[in-house]
């Protein structure tokens, strides 16, 4: 079998391993005639990442209007229902298997200077610019927003639950126009989804080279000395991600779903290793649509309503990952981790991990907003942010597997059999796989 004809999902596993070994070889400052190979990484990561972004506001627009206009009032209610009922509960789930393995692990807990211990990472005053004084008061900011003034800057700004909010009324209003208006505005909005989807499977063409250029770059820049002093940390988030994506959701998957989840990791594998090389739910989000919507068979009614909402709304990861690491900081600073703490903590880390964005490092700014809230100072967030970005790839693919069981376990619900059903079918999409 030749390179070519290996699935894609293989393909980009072997550009993920030789990026590995590529990056820790090369490191920061090798080149060749005056140009580093980070530079080169660089160009190439960002011009695959710019490319799936490129997508992202037309892509979550048209399958919001698409997704609620295709299913009638009565529907939407029900469905939106399971929906927000399912985010709710996994990123409980996944926030509460942090807390109890922070608790159990004690990473943060040291003998002297924590700041000495750990060793701060990057200049944290241009962090603190970065990000500014947060407080709890800030997570009010963030659901403000849900309601833009003007749609277009919201989508310029990246503001998706914005853009999300308007897609929802835009879809469910076109149910209440004459039949031949409504006709014309859901098909000219299918057409844009169709439209988005087939670009996706273009991009991904290219998806081993860009993986290889964004975790070589990373692995060049990070190396493996910083993980020494937050081995304990690493390995408490990595714990705790793990136990969510191979026990918790599987788990789901299997008794409320009734499916395989051996099945379901084999269909998402093109999504899962794009989230875990752009760290980022939000461009990863077309892979995931036509990975469930053509691997694991799940109707587009579902797919286009569930999977938009979740790369936003529900990030199990990224909660789990705040949890701990605001729990991480404080034991480090030794403050008193009482009951009342803990639960601020917890509710903290599930409200802003709906409200942040999905994309790379989101969730340092809702650290920043849960430490100011328990009266921690924003330096902490220097102790981990040499570890951040390998984790931000861990979690980001915690947040985009937990939409795709969220999206199999609703279509199941809503009466998809077929679903996951047929071993075939697993990782058959005609642009996914090119046997
Ligand atoms: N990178 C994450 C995502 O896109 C968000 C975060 O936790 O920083 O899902």
């Amino acid at each position: 079998m030749s390179p070519l004809k290996l699935k894609l999902h293989w393909q980009i596993l072997i550009a993920l391993g030789l990026a590995i070994l590529v990056g820790l070889a090369v490191g920061r400052e090798a080149g060749l005639f005056g140009v580093t190979f980070y530079a080169i990484f660089d160009f190439v990561g960002k011009l695959f990442l710019n490319a799936l972004k490129m997508l992202i506001v037309p892509l979550i627009l048209s399958s919001i209007i698409v997704g609620v206009s295709g299913l009638g009032s009565g529907n939407l209610g029900r469905l939106g229902g399971k929906t927000i009922g399912y985010y709710a509960m996994t990123s409980l789930f996944a926030i509460l298997v942090g807390l109890i393995l922070v608790n159990l692990i004690q990473p943060g807990v040291v003998d002297g200077d924590p700041k000495e211990v750990f060793g701060f990472s990057a200049d944290v005053q241009s962090l603190e610019a970065k990000i500014g004084d947060k407080d709890g008061g800030d997570v009010v900011e963030v659901f403000l927003r849900m309601i833009p003034t003007n749609v277009v800057a919201a989508a310029a700004a990246g503001q998706m639950l914005g853009l999300i909010f308007f897609g929802l009324l835009y879809g469910f209003f076109i149910t209440r126009l004459p039949e031949n208006l409504a006709k014309t505005q859901s098909s000219f909005f299918e057409g844009v989804f169709e439209i988005m989807m087939r670009i996706t499977d273009l991009i991904m063409r290219f998806a081993p080279i860009g993986v290889f250029a964004l975790v070589a770059k990373t692995v060049a820049s990070t190396g493996l000395d910083a993980f020494v002093p937050l081995a304990l940390f690493f390995l408490t988030v990595v714990l705790a991600l793990g136990t969510h994506f191979l026990v918790v959701l599987p788990l789901l998957l299997y008794f409320i779903g009734g499916v395989s989840p051996i099945r379901h990791y084999s269909a998402m594998g093109s999504a899962l290793l794009t989230a875990f090389s752009t760290a980022s739910s939000s461009a990863t989000l077309p892979v995931t649509m036509e990975c469930v919507e053509k691997n694991a068979g799940v109707s587009n009614r579902v797919t286009s309503f569930v999977l938009p909402l979740g790369a936003t709304v529900n990030m199990d990861g990224s909660a789990l990952y705040e949890c701990v690491a605001a729990m991480f900081i404080a034991q480090a600073y030794g403050l008193d981790l009482t009951f009342g703490t803990q639960f601020l903590v917890v509710s903290l880390a599930l409200l802003t991990s709906i409200g942040v964005a999905g994309i790379p490092a989101a969730s340092l700014v809702a650290i920043a907003i849960i430490l100011g809230a328990v009266g921690l100072p924003l330096e902490g967030i220097g102790l981990i942010l040499a570890v951040d970005r390998i984790l931000d790839m861990m979690r980001t693919t915690v947040n985009v597997f937990s939409d795709s069981c969220g999206a199999v376990i609703i279509a199941r619900s809503e009466g998809e059999t077929h679903v996951l059903q047929s071993p075939k079918l697993a990782g058959s999409a005609p642009g996914l796989s090119r046997t």
